[in-house]
């Protein structure tokens, strides 16, 4: 039970790499916020099987790129759980185009959910960290942010600047006892990867040293690090879980 006692909010977690999370993260003993803007059914039966597991928890649906929504929704959660120690900035999208054929609409709609979305939780979740002098925040980047990708202009530039932001909230709220790391995922089989042509698919098998893709889970156990105790003296890094892609 590395978590127990402890309350997370996983943004995005009613599918995917969030939900994965939400899992984990309740079968060691912490009462989750699944939280989402779509899906709402999804993210209720995910917390009737964790609750039928013996674990706690409770919906939030929000939109991470709007501030008002962001505010109320955390002030809702704090009301109702009394604090929150774990912060997972896992929502995300794609919309993916050559740079020449990419609209401003597709440009800020991914830059509004994955890097604003990161800036608006973290933002007004930190003062409560900062408050409890102690509390753990993880961004999802993607290791397209680190190495690029043709078609992914938009995210990649979210997700390198998620990379950047991480460092900075670390610098600044490392004296406060909250520690700021981001996880960069390669291929994770999820919705968000399914739509892929098969081609890109394969393409991207073939650069993989480890010669397949990765399960949620494997992502999730990763988090799990991060958000416990065993990460104490970790702040700041940008870790790379992609079967070797990028080194
Ligand atoms: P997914 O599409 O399966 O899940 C993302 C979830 O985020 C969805 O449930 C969606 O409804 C939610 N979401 C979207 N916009 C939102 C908003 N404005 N407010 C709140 N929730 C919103 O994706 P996934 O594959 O599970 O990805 C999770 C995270 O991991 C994303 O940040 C993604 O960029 C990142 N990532 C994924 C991969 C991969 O290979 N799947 C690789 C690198 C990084």
């Amino acid at each position: 039970m590395r978590l127990a006692g402890k309350v997370a909010l996983v943004t995005g977690s009613a599918r995917g790499i969030g939900k994965a999370i939400v899992e984990r993260f309740a079968a060691e003993g912490a009462a989750v916020v699944i939280s989402d803007v779509a899906n709402e059914a999804a993210a209720r039966e995910t917390l009737a099987a964790i609750e039928s597991a013996g674990g706690k928890g409770m919906v939030a649906m929000f939109d991470v790129g709007d501030a008002a929504q962001v505010d109320s929704a955390v002030a809702g959660i704090l009301a109702a759980q009394g604090r929150i120690d774990i912060l997972v900035n896992n929502a995300g999208i794609t919309r993916d185009n050559l740079l020449l054929r990419m609209s401003e609409e597709d440009f800020d709609a991914v830059v509004r959910t994955n890097l604003k979305g990161t800036f608006l939780l973290t933002k007004v979740v930190s003062r409560h960290m900062i408050k409890q002098r102690s509390g753990r925040i993880v961004n999802m980047s993607s290791v397209v942010g680190m190495m690029g990708n043709a078609g992914q202009s938009n995210y990649s530039a979210a997700k390198a600047g998620i990379a950047g932001f991480t460092k900075s909230m670390a610098r600044e709220l490392g004296s406060r006892g909250v520690t700021v790391n981001a996880i960069a995922p390669g291929f994770i089989q999820t919705a968000m990867t399914a739509g892929l042509p098969e081609a890109v698919q394969k393409a991207f098998l073939q650069q993989i040293p480890l010669g397949r893709f990765a399960a949620p889970e494997e992502v999730a156990e990763l988090a799990l690090f991060l958000a416990s105790d065993a990460a104490g003296y970790v702040t700041g890094q940008v870790i790379g879980i992609n079967g070797g892609l990028y080194m």
